[in-house]
């Protein structure tokens, strides 16, 4: 992980649309471009939350476990994401080979609060599936 000693900027560029106060080049965009993997399951979760933004659903599927991947993802371009909060996670870290993330992913109109399971494959996180939650 990149160290973060400084605290970005309000006006700061383009911050990643995960919510981490990075750079997107620094942040998911690593991920996304396969220069680097995300070390945690909480890292995977919001590098998939910033390919629906994103619109990048190659991503998403090469983060999807096998055993629950769709055939096909079609994202709805309409869908305007405003915005994620990480409310907790368990296991999950480098040490893990399982992890939970839940979240609240909101768009306009409405919002999604998922508790999402996780599991490594080949070492690399992915994303097998989740439960809706009031
Ligand atoms: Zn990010």
């Amino acid at each position: 992980m990149s160290s973060r000693r400084r605290t970005a900027r309000p006006s700061a560029p383009a911050t990643c649309p995960c919510g981490l106060p990075e750079p997107y080049e620094r942040c998911c965009g690593r991920y996304h471009s396969g220069a680097a993997a995300a070390p945690t399951a909480e890292a995977l979760m919001r590098s998939r939350y910033a390919a629906f933004v994103r619109g990048d659903a190659p991503y998403l599927l090469r983060t999807w476990h096998p055993r629950t991947r769709p055939a096909r993802l079609d994202l709805d371009p309409g869908t305007r994401w405003t915005g994620l909060e990480v409310l907790g996670t368990a296991d999950g870290s480098a040490f893990h080979a399982t992890g939970t993330v839940t979240f609240r992913a909101s768009f306009r109109g409405g919002s999604l609060h998922e508790r999402s399971r996780f599991e490594r494959v080949d070492g690399a996180w992915v994303y097998v599936d989740g439960d809706f939650l009031e």
